[in-house]
């Protein structure tokens, strides 16, 4: 388990907030910049939430839903259309290059494919050294030591240095993928999707990896997901996402017991239930995702909820707390 954790019910302030986040993609006309912008890709649309030090906040929800737009977003690998990420005070998007290049060192990324972004003529010491080098970080023996100290709290081994990407297995790729984010010692951790390209076998060592690393390095995690049943293990929140938006967000207890939001409820329906006795329904649901281009008018979800009314073809719902820490935006909770 994290070290500490923090709900929205502490008075202590967030490490990190999200407020009104938008990331609109615009979609040029036929004489391409010349055209002007003919329409939006809505990918991200007034996302709001807190990430407490020391815990792990999950964002779900199926492909294309806005979730990994969000956590590259508030890296600034995209710029942001709108909104804000305060840390420390600051707000991200406001930095100039030079403050947001420091700062980048306290926030790291981790990725689905660390292989595609791995040198394959590069042996891994030199390729993890890198972040170091580029925030002046150590001489080049302090170096050398940081990253055969790095490959061992990841589960690699010193002789690992002198390897090539070619020479690993996916898991022990995704480890080195961690090890290079690891190794300017940041405090928050965006891992989008870092389990989902691995066999289950080897997503349970990553997971736990990630847990002890949390303890031992006193890490704060946002991590993206689209499969629900992964993020129950490491989550202590999770915020639910739709066609760019968080419909649902709770503690994680809470939202597998009681989730609220039909999109929700149809996610949990489809997740393995760990006891083969417990028969669980599931709920399919109709149609395909919406393009973001279009979004569907009042909730954006009416188009396949099973309980949508007029109401909620004209009206956007909005975010209410149900009980202790548990948001949801759906008119069938007013
Ligand atoms: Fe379904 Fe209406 Fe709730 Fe949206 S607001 S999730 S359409 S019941």
């Amino acid at each position: 388990m994290p070290f500490q954790v923090h709900n929205q019910s502490n008075q202590i302030p967030p490490i990190l907030e999200v407020q009104g986040l938008k990331k609109y993609f615009p979609i040029k006309g036929p004489l391409g910049r010349f055209g002007g912008v003919k329409e939006q890709v809505k990918a991200v649309h007034n996302v709001s939430f807190k990430l407490y030090e020391g815990e792990t906040l999950g964002l779900v929800g199926e492909s294309g839903c806005g979730k990994s737009t969000t956590g590259r977003t508030i890296l600034r690998l995209t710029e942001p259309t709108e909104g804000k990420a305060m840390y420390n005070n600051q707000d991200i998007f406001q930095l100039s290059e030079k403050e947001f290049r420091q700062m980048r060192q306290e926030m790291q990324m981790v990725f689905q494919d660390p292989y595609s972004s791995l040198n394959p003529r590069k042996r891994i010491g030199k390729t993890l050294e890198e972040p170091l080098v580029i925030h002046s970080i150590g001489n080049k023996k302090e170096r050398t030591e940081k990253v055969m100290e790095i490959l061992n709290q990841v589960g690699l081994q010193v002789d690992h240095y002198y390897r090539h990407p070619h020479e690993f297995s996916g898991g022990q790729r995704q480890r080195i993928g961690l090890a290079r984010a690891l190794v300017v010692n940041p405090k928050i951790i965006i891992a989008d999707e870092p389990v989902s390209a691995l066999d289950v076998s080897i997503q349970s060592q990553i997971i736990n990896l990630l847990q002890k690393l949390q303890e031992e390095m006193k890490l704060t995690y946002l991590f993206i997901a689209h499969d629900i049943s992964v993020v129950r293990h490491i989550c202590d929140r999770i915020g639910v996402m739709y066609l760019g938006r968080i419909v649902e967000e709770a503690p994680v207890d809470s939202i597998f017991a009681s989730p609220l939001h039909p999109y929700t409820q149809a996610l949990l329906s489809a997740a393995p239930v760990p006891n083969p006795k417990v028969k669980r329904e599931r709920i399919l649901l109709k149609g395909e995702l919406p393009s973001p281009l279009n979004p569907p008018s009042g909730c954006v979800f009416h188009t396949r909820c099973p309980y949508a009314t007029t109401r909620c073809m004209k009206e956007v719902p909005v975010k209410k707390e149900m009980s202790k820490g548990h948001f949801v935006a759906c008119h069938l909770h007013d």
